[in-house]
């Protein structure tokens, strides 16, 4: 491990490479660096030197992006990378404990072995609540940490080996259905092409070929399908926001936003690694009703097996002829605002996930300023699946102006944490049995419905809440991806909004003064209170920041700032005040 630019001939060929693998040079930008830090355990100066000469770009903004995303590390990290998630579902299920153990065995956060083989992290998200508390080694999910777990890993690193990955659950959905998507997750070989064809995959692809771009996209605006990333928006009526290809001078694009960062929400990896091919069957469709010149999955960096999972479903689909596109395959580089799709186009071109601000918004001016239409894994799935049964059967099977089915990663205090696909509009009760229940026979606390970024619902609101957009938009919360977390009777709710609160502060850009700002003066206030410093106004305190960073940031991370710490006082008012009086 060195901080010298010293690159093999090989190396050098491979970072020539990344210049020439997307439509235009920079965007392989953060893949290349990606390779960097792998064969040099960080980016150091001179590295950022000859990837600059290189890629042609200036020093400042390869140094820019280095310092920007978590993946990289200025300073050499060791040769593995060993994280296990503190985030709230992980922290539910003993991530603490966990970090404990590796400090232990490891030292401090973040400090290499002596041997250079070892560092460890306690990140934001790994995107794996299913497996809480979640444990990765570069990238790799190898699933539940336990004290035992963490030490055979490490052994086997010692040794020289590759700990095992995290099995890829098989099991049978555990709810009554309809399964639009996760129908077939019984079969483990679903993942080849062979299989899905057999199941009936693709059939929907041949159909779209008989039909016009705007036949495809009334189907879908009959289904009622919105958009499953979070912000729900009619799909269909986002297509038609693209110019219409005789009024349009320059290329296109569609993006498949596989960056599911919310913390809460992993579907769509699962969605991914179980049935890959329906993804890229829903891009190449969508890709038909918008006349996309080029198709991009983007994908977040801790996804390694899932992108791997990609790139050899797209090859298959590529060499039988099925796909007559390209289907390009982008990782990130672990920043969860990479997520937010101003953000996403901008680490797609080799930037720092910037959020632009909007108007112009991405159907009009995208990926290099040419319009471009960023959908969720999930919505593209579902893309198939209306042309399967039709648009009007689709839209029957979920609620009023939210049609179909919604896969839901349910975690946290549960017994049995997973994806689970009900028709929009399920009342929570029936996720909850269908997840075994709440955990050890206790009593329901809260339910946060939609990701870590959406506003708390206390347990009476959470038994009598559907799970569609707008049943829960009337209590003041969001469906946003359907990372519904479970919260017993034991959770600390302070303890809970600081995680999300830390989370929130770590992983805003720092664009705007209110979100960066704003972030740091809420965790350094609930800091205080739980250190049993807090004064009485607190509470109020924390409510006077949070309206005073709502609508006045770029993105919504800065909303989401506010939103979730009012949400969480307002339903459990007596807890903080009683932790603020210390
Ligand atoms: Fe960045 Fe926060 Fe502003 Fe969004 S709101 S652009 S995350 S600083």
């Amino acid at each position: 491990m060195s901080e010298s630019a010293a690159f093999t001939p090989e190396q050098l060929r491979g970072l020539e490479d990344w210049t020439r693998r997307y439509p235009q040079p920079e965007m392989g930008l953060v893949g290349a660096l990606r390779d960097v830090q792998r064969w040099h355990g960080c980016v150091g100066v001179p590295a950022e030197e000859a990837v600059a000469g290189i890629f042609k770009v200036p020093l400042n903004r390869v140094h820019g992006v280095v310092t920007f995303y978590p993946y990289f590390t200025t300073a050499p990290a060791g040769k593995h990378r060993v994280c296990v998630c503190r985030n709230v579902s992980c922290q539910r299920r003993g991530a603490d404990r966990m970090a404990e153990h590796l400090h232990r065995r490891l030292g401090p956060e973040g400090r290499v072995s002596a041997d250079g083989l070892v560092s460890w992290e306690a990140v934001e998200c790994l995107g794996a609540c299913d497996h809480a508390p979640a444990l990765s080694v570069d990238d790799e999910l190898l699933g539940a940490a336990s004290p035992e777990r963490i030490d055979a890993v490490l052994e086997a690193l010692r040794a020289g080996k590759t700990p095992d990955p995290a099995p890829i659950p098989a099991q049978s959905p555990a709810t009554p259905g309809p399964h639009l998507l996760t129908g077939h997750f019984g079969d483990g070989s679903l993942h080849s092409l062979g299989s899905y064809r057999r199941l009936g995959g693709y059939a929907s692809l041949e159909r779209s070929r008989g039909l016009s771009p705007a036949d495809i996209t009334a189907e879908v605006k009959r289904a009622c399908l919105r958009g499953l990333g979070g912000a729900g928006f009619p799909a269909a009526l986002k297509w038609e926001t693209v110019p219409p290809k005789s009024k349009r001078q320059a290329p296109h694009y569609l993006v498949a936003n596989a960056d599911e960062s919310e913390p809460g929400c992993f579907k769509d990896r699962v969605l991914m690694e179980r049935n890959p091919h329906a993804l890229i069957e829903g891009l190449a469709i969508v890709g038909k009703a918008i006349d996309a010149d080029g198709l991009f999955i983007f994908i977040r960096g801790e996804y390694a097996r899932q992108a791997r999972i990609l790139e050899a479903a797209v090859r298959e689909a590529r060499e039988t002829g099925i796909l007559d596109q390209d289907v390009f395959v982008m990782q990130g580089a672990n920043a969860y605002i990479s997520g937010c799709d101003t953000a996403l186009l901008e680490t797609m071109e080799g930037k720092k996930a910037w959020p632009r601000q909007p108007p112009p918004f991405p159907t009009v001016s995208g990926l290099y300023g040419n319009p471009t239409v960023i959908n969720n894994v999930e919505t593209l799935m579902m893309v198939s699946a209306v042309l399967r049964i039709g648009g009007e059967p689709f839209a029957k099977l979920g609620a009023p102006g939210s049609g179909g089915t919604c896969v839901f990663s349910v975690s946290g205090d549960v017994e049995r944490p997973g994806v689970y696909e009900f028709p929009m509009g399920a009342p929570f009760p029936e996720l909850l049995k269908a997840a075994g229940g709440v955990r050890g026979g206790k009593r329901l606390k809260a339910l946060i419905p939609g990701g870590t970024s959406t506003p708390v619902l206390n347990a009476d609101e959470a038994m009598r809440v559907k799970m569609d957009f707008d049943s829960i938009r009337s209590l003041g919360s969001f469906l946003g991806a359907g990372g519904v977390v479970v919260l017993d009777e034991s959770a600390d709710m302070v303890e809970v909004l600081r995680t999300i609160e830390h989370f929130l502060w770590h992983e805003s850009c720092g664009q705007c003064t209110p979100c960066r700002e704003g972030s740091g003066w809420v965790l350094r206030i609930l800091d205080r209170i739980r250190s049993g410093g807090g004064i009485p106004s607190d509470p109020d305190n924390l409510c006077r920041i949070s309206e005073n960073v709502a609508g006045r940031t770029i993105c919504a991370l800065g909303d989401t700032v506010g939103m979730v710490a009012k949400a969480m006082i307002e339903k459990f008012p007596e807890e903080f005040r009683k932790a603020a009086h210390g």
